[in-house]
């Protein structure tokens, strides 16, 4: 059997060390916030928020929550979607809010979250996020300061996937790496990361033709694809590390992550879903609202 890449005891660390920074910051009367604006009732969304209001509230950080919008999930020409006029007012005040959370002093940290009502542009939209304030990376001009090495806030779950290959001293430098996903919050940022520390890098999407083929010759293997199971034996090397950030639900309310759980039959080390990736990204994105709390 493989190693298992927990991520619990990695985030009780950032956790810990978050929470001692934040109550600083409040003791000298800088209480550290993060707003997250909202704008459909997406339930998986509206479950992320709440555990992510209570993870803030555990280290000392305030979590604002702005609900904007209508009042249903949406998806393009889906009998749901709201009519054109409803998306465009909404949008609209998605652009006003992000503005003037970006000039609010007692703000210091905004996440926009998906899924935004059918129509809105994620990237037009969190483009409008202060880059100094942009804690989960959503601006594209967090990722160009990324691509070019320049500081800026990197998506905290492509962070948290470098994290916890480095809390198991994953050597990087010179690895044949694959990616599997190409979305600008996970895929395209952990394959830059991954690059910036000398990796070898190769990235798959739903166009790849034989994913097999090419996610067997991986030395790290890291797949987001939101595909459950979709990585199976067959698609990894003997010995290889694969970190599993998919996380899908179960018809019985669980968690399933985009690897077969019979992958660690084959492989040197693979992260469990639940309980890898996830509850580092939390504590990742936390502690940039520490540090955002932090800047001058
Ligand atoms: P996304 O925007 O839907 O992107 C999925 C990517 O996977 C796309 O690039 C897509 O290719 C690719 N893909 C889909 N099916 C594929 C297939 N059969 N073969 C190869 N590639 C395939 O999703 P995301 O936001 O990146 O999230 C990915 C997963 O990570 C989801 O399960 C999500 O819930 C999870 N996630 C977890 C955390 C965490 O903290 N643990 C945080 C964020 C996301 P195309 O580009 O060609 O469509």
């Amino acid at each position: 059997m493989s190693l298992v890449l927990s991520g619990r005891e990695l985030a009780a660390a950032i956790r810990s060390e978050t929470a001692a920074r934040a109550a600083e910051l409040t003791a000298a009367g800088r209480t550290p916030t993060l707003a997250v604006v909202t704008a459909t009732a997406d339930e998986a969304s509206a479950w992320y928020v709440r555990s992510l209001t209570r993870a803030a509230a555990k280290v000392g950080i305030a979590c604002d929550v702005t609900g904007l919008g209508p009042a249903s999930p949406s998806r393009p020409g889906s009998p749901d979607a709201p009519v054109a006029s409803t998306v465009a007012s909404t949008v609209e005040s998605i652009r006003v809010e992000l503005i003037a959370l970006g000039e609010n002093p007692l703000v210091h940290g905004i996440v926009l979250q998906t899924p935004l009502p059918g129509g809105a542009r994620l990237a037009e939209l969190a483009g409008l996020i202060d880059p100094a304030k942009d804690v989960d990376g959503a601006n594209p001009a967090s990722l160009g300061r990324l691509m070019t090495g320049l500081p800026a806030f990197a998506p905290a779950t492509a962070e948290a996937v470098l994290a916890l290959l480095d809390r198991y001293e994953v050597t990087l430098s010179g690895r044949r790496a694959v990616v599997v996903g190409r979305s600008a919050v996970v895929g395209k940022p952990v394959a830059q990361l991954l690059l910036a520390r000398d990796a070898t890098v190769t990235v798959c999407h739903s166009r790849t033709v034989d994913l097999a083929a090419v996610t067997s010759t991986a030395e790290v293997l890291v797949v987001a694809a939101g595909r459950a199971g979709l990585v199976g034996r067959r698609f990894v090397a003997g010995g290889a590390v694969v970190v599993d950030v998919g996380t899908n639900a179960t018809a019985d309310g669980g968690l399933a992550g985009d690897v077969d759980p019979a992958v660690a039959e084959v492989a040197g080390a693979l992260s469990p879903v639940p309980g890898g990736v996830g509850p580092v990204t939390t504590a990742l994105l936390l502690r940039h609202v520490v540090s955002a709390a932090s800047s001058p």
